[in-house]
Order: structure tokens, then C-alpha cells, then sequence
């Protein structure tokens, strides 16, 4: 496995490489050089607002560590106080059946570590955003949405994590296998299905009624055998300023969602420049891509939560009152093992992902054909994310390709075409 890790880093690295080496090219005939041409984009950000976003995204680096810190510590008190002890014996006292006593746990455990995040949640959600300038968004309506991410994780994550304790209950050691297997079907729902069912609970979607805006998408989506009848707009912006739009679901439940910021920031060139990037994810089969990778990766996960869990239990576990990997008082350890190792597994989930951006934007480009207006939309996303960070920085910390890195991109398809640019323009 160890292995699967390495071979993905390097697949990074070659592609990072491979994007350095192709970037020195001049047109002898036109002299049009891209690097130039990216530096000269960058250079519409003015000073503050470069500060700004990497000051914004620098932070984000030390929240990862901070999130990791306190929920370990959050964890390790509910065990040392013997506060999940005591919880479980209530709900053996309250129900005959494990399973409900299971699930029951579970419901007051969530929200107690529910409340218990709520700070530090606030500070990164809310106070964070607002002295940023990114959210539009009052403390009740974030704390709405708060209640109502409460509400439906009470729903599912209970009963998940008592089917979870039935299979460990069953298998003992060996439920990371089961639960590794598993894990394919549930991201799948929560990848494809979820965000179509919940996304309206947040955010109001209405059909996009403007046919000078909606009916290039639509055309570019048939180019490209992209099953949607219907482009939708949702009203982002009353909790961000943030630009984005997806294409979302599988089979008769696929839809084109642009949010409103992006339809009045960007230009109608530029609303095409990122709808070609998402119908790039769909046509290049991302999510069932990210599936295998990221199941591979929980399987990893699963088994070193199961060796860490043993680790602990065999120090502590008579202290904290935990009896075994299936007793439910065990749960703050399991979240404490998942959570280092989503720690540790940050730089390949990154690459997974960034990867993948990697290819939507070139299908960006070559099904939109719109280089300076698709710069323009990266040059927006550089408002929270750093535009031009360290190699090793980006291979660590970005999800997305840095900004400098996509308008290069967007420059270089630009230096090849740039016969039919002017044609075009005629
Ligand atoms: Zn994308």
C-alpha cells in the first residue's frame, strides 16, 4: 500500500515537471510568450489583494494542523473523563437491542462534539471568512446552516456507524476489510447522489432562464455527449463571493449548476470557460476515478485506525473503560486513528484531486477555446487561494492548481492557436 502512495506522488511529480518543462516555449513567429503573457496576468492583482489571498490561504495550511490538534485532544477527553463510558451505559440502560444502543450513542455523541466544535467552527466558517471579505453571509444564517448540517448528519451518520459496529462486532479484526469494501458504495452515493438530493436544502436552484448564457452550455454539452437538459442557477451568493458551478448526479438525475457570482462576475465567455472545466470531470469519468483512489485510501485508513485502536486499548483501555474494538465506548479513539491518518494522507488526497483539475482544465480549453477569458475566471479563484506557491507547496496543500499553473496553461493553449484566436475575433 505504502507503495500505491508513492507511485502517486510521483505521478504528481511528472506532471509537474512535464508542465515546467513545456512552459519555455516562445512563438518564433509571433513572439507571443506565455510565460510572459502569465506574469502579465498576475500582474492585474494588485499587491494588497496578492498579500490578502495568500495570507488566506497560508492559513489554511496551519488550520489543517489545528483541526487535527483539537479534535484529538476533544477525543481524548471524552475517553479520559469517562464521559463515553457513562454514555454508553445510559443507552444500555435505555435499550435492550446493540444495535439501537449503537445508535442511539451515536445521535448524543454527535451532538455533543457538535457543540463542542461549534468555536472553533465559527472562527473558521464565520469570523475567518467575513475578515477576509469572502462571505456575504450574517452569524444567524451561518448558524442555520450549521443547525440544518446537524440535522441531516443525524439522519445517516448514526445508522452508518451502527451498521459499521455491526460488522466490527461480527468480524473483529478483520472489519477493515469489510468496511474497506463497503466504502466504494458509500462514496458513490455521497460523491453523486448526495450533493443532488441535499444541495437543495442549502441553496435555492432555479432553471437558468437566460438563453443567451444557457444555450451555449447546453450546445457544449451535447458536443461533448453530456446527458443535461437544463442548466440551473443557484443563489451562492448570499453566503460567498466565491465563483464555482458543477455538473452533478448520474444517470437521469445529471445537472448543470452554475452559481450566481459566477454568472455576474464572469463575462458569458468566461461562464463557458468553466462549464467546458466541469463537463471535463464528467466526460473524463472524475468521480468513479476518485472512488477507486480514495476507497484505496480509506482501506489504508481502516487498517491503521484498527492498529492504532489495538495500540491505545492495550495502554489505556481499562482506564477509559473501552472493553473492545466492538464496544461503541470506543468511538472517539476510531475518529482519533481516522483523523491522524486523513492528517498524514493530506499530500495524496491533494494530488489525487489536483491531478484531475489538471486534465478539466485542458478539457476546458479544448472544448470551450477560450484562453484569456478562462485566465480571467483563475484569476477570481486567486482571491482565496494562493496564486503562485513553491512546488512542493503546491504538491502538499492544492487541491486545484495554483493559479499560476492554470493561466499557464490557459497561455500556452493560446501560443498554439493563435491563427484561429484572431479569426475568430474577425
Ligand atoms: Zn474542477
Amino acid at each position: 500500500m505504502p507503495r500505491l502512495s508513492r507511485l502517486m506522488t510521483r505521478g504528481a511529480l511528472c506532471v509537474s515537471a512535464w508542465l515546467v518543462s513545456l512552459s519555455n516555449h516562445v512563438s518564433a513567429a509571433t513572439g507571443f510568450d506565455p510565460v510572459a503573457a502569465t506574469e502579465a496576468y498576475l500582474a492585474k492583482m494588485s499587491p494588497e489583494a496578492r498579500a490578502r489571498s495568500d495570507a488566506y490561504f497560508e492559513g489554511n495550511y496551519w488550520l489543517i494542523l489545528i483541526n487535527l490538534i483539537v479534535s484529538l485532544l476533544l477525543s481524548w477527553l471524552l475517553l479520559k473523563t469517562g464521559f463515553a463510558a457513562g454514555l454508553r451505559a445510559r443507552a444500555e440502560r435505555w435499550a435492550s437491542r446493540t444495535f439501537v444502543q449503537t445508535w442511539l450513542f451515536v445521535v448524543l455523541f454527535s451532538i455533543v462534539s457538535w457543540a463542542l466544535n461549534l468555536p472553533l467552527d465559527y472562527y473558521e466558517g464565520f469570523w475567518r471568512e467575513h475578515f477576509y471579505q469572502m462571505s456575504t453571509q450574517t452569524a444567524g444564517a451561518w448558524f442555520g446552516d450549521k443547525v440544518k448540517g446537524l440535522v441531516i448528519s443525524l439522519l445517516m451518520v448514526p445508522l452508518l456507524v451502527a451498521l459499521l459496529y455491526a460488522g466490527i462486532r461480527r468480524f473483529q479484526q478483520r472489519w477493515w476489510i469489510v468496511a474497506s469494501m463497503v466504502t466504494p458504495f458509500l462514496l458513490l452515493f455521497f460523491i453523486v447522489l448526495a450533493p443532488v438530493f441535499l444541495a437543495p436544502v442549502f441553496n435555492k436552484y432555479v432553471p437558468l432562464a437566460d438563453p443567451k448564457v444557457r444555450d451555449p452550455i447546453l450546445s457544449m454539452a451535447r458536443a461533448n455527449g453530456v446527458p443535461a437538459d437544463n442548466v440551473y442557477e443557484f443563489d451562492a451568493s448570499r453566503r460567498t463571493k466565491r465563483v464555482s458551478a458543477n455538473v452533478s448526479g448520474a444517470f437521469n438525475t445529471i445537472r448543470v449548476s452554475l452559481n450566481d457570482n459566477l454568472l455576474t462576475r464572469c463575462p458569458p465567455e468566461g461562464v463557458m470557460a468553466v462549464m467546458g472545466h466541469e463537463l471535463g470531470h464528467y466526460v473524463l469519468n472524475h468521480v468513479h476515478r476518485h472512488v477507486v483512489y480514495l476507497s484505496l485510501l480509506f482501506a489504508l485508513g481502516f487498517w491503521f485506525t484498527n492498529w492504532f485502536f489495538h495500540f491505545a486499548l492495550a495502554r489505556w483501555g481499562a482506564a477509559w473503560g473501552v472493553r473492545g474494538i466492538g464496544d461503541i465506548a470506543g468511538l472517539p479513539l476510531v475518529g482519533m486513528g481516522l483523523g491522524i491518518f486523513l492528517f498524514l494522507a493530506t499530500p495524496i488526497r491533494n494530488t489525487i484531486i489536483r491531478v484531475a483539475e489538471v486534465e478539466a482544465d485542458y478539457y476546458g480549453l479544448n472544448s470551450a477555446r477560450q484562453p484569456d477569458a478562462m485566465a480571467d475566471a483563475f484569476l477570481l479563484l486567486g482571491e482565496y487561494r494562493k496564486m503562485h506557491p513553491g512546488k512542493w507547496e503546491e504538491i502538499v496543500f492544492f487541491d486545484h492548481p495554483s493559479g499560476y499553473n492554470r493561466i499557464l496553461a490557459c497561455m500556452r493553449w493560446k501560443a498554439e492557436h493563435l491563427d484561429e484566436l484572431a479569426a475568430a475575433k474577425k
